[in-house]
């Protein structure tokens, strides 16, 4: 039998096939169903594309997937990752970059492939567009196809060695600055939210700039910030708490499922109280009348 020590109602941080994730959009609500969870986000990194897949498979059950997105920003030495809830998703403007994003991650990993083999580890291109799918191309694609031909032990291994921020065969890409990224989602009338602003893996504890980005990121329209995360101790969480409340901040999280890789939390594995559902509704509502002020205002 299978025991979980955590039963959440919600998450609101996960992948499918449609980027890094290993499940695909029917099979993660599969899951989440099994688990019991009334809402599922799910938050492809650089793509909406798994969601019709999703908000079919769970027609007629009890699940509500919200419709989200992950977006990797830069600012320099770091990545801030910005997640997007309740979009308008086919929106135009938003899907078209979007795309722009998900060419650039396409080129970068050629780039990533051609400074492997220079460095004497040959992949098939092929391969790793293969495995990577129809969905959004990364690097925990790249790390697969050189676990397969035994450059390296597993995933981890080739973040550490080779791909990782400082590793010799990492490529940057284009990528939008953090308050561009909020406000590209904010036009698409959704929830802009800083992902993981604490990065506890490997060991070593990272947190962002937060005193100095906080300011910049909620005059472009942030509306809300991870604090339940895997690895996130009460020390942690008292800290961003306090930072959520100073800054009207709603208070959200989820496991940041992708089925493999070094996050192996299960779905819904991290508590998120109940409560945050409405949370996110009544701020989504409130950003949506504000919006609707300003546009009278201006009019
Ligand atoms: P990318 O979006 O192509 O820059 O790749 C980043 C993704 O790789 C993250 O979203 C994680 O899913 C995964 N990742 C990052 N660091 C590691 C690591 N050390 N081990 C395994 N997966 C990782
Ligand atoms: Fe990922
Ligand atoms: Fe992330
Ligand atoms: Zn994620």
């Amino acid at each position: 039998m299978k025991v979980r020590a955590v039963f959440s109602k919600l998450d609101l941080h996960s992948h499918t096939t449609a980027s890094d994730g290993i499940l695909t959009p029917r099979q993660l609500v599969a899951v989440a169903l099994e688990r019991k969870l009334r809402v599922l986000a799910i938050t492809d990194h650089e793509s909406t594309e798994g969601l019709a897949e999703a908000l079919e498979a769970s027609a007629g059950t009890p699940l509500e997937v919200w419709p989200g997105v992950e977006i990797s920003t830069d600012v320099p030495g770091d990545e801030v990752h910005i997640l997007g809830y309740l979009m308008d998703y086919p929106d135009e403007a938003f899907q078209t970059m979007l795309r722009l994003l998900r060419e650039s991650r396409m080129s970068r990993a050629q780039r990533m492939v051609a400074k492997l083999a220079e460095l004497g580890m040959a992949l098939a291109w092929e391969r790793v567009q293969e495995i990577a799918g129809a969905g959004s191309i990364g690097r925990p694609h790249v790390a697969q196809a050189l676990v397969e031909r035994g450059y390296v032990f597993d995933v981890a291994e080739a973040f550490r060695r080779y791909i990782g921020r400082n590793g010799p065969a990492y490529v940057e890409r284009f990528r939008l600055a953090p308050e561009e990224a909020v406000r590209l989602i904010v036009a698409a009338k959704g929830l802009a939210v800083l992902a993981h602003p604490v990065m506890v893996g490997d060991g070593a504890q990272r947190s962002l700039d937060l005193d100095k980005m906080l300011p910049g990121l909620c005059a472009a329209g942030l509306a809300g910030m991870e604090i339940y995360y895997p690895g996130y101790a009460s020390d942690i969480r008292a800290r961003l708490s306090h930072l959520i409340k100073r800054w009207d901040l709603v208070g959200t999280g989820g496991s940041d499922y992708h089925g493999r890789g070094t996050l192996i939390v299960g779905l819904g594995d991290i508590a998120v109280p109940e409560r945050v559902i409405d949370l996110v509704r009544e701020r989504h509502q409130r950003q949506a009348r504000m919006t609707e002020s300003e546009k009278k205002r201006t009019a």
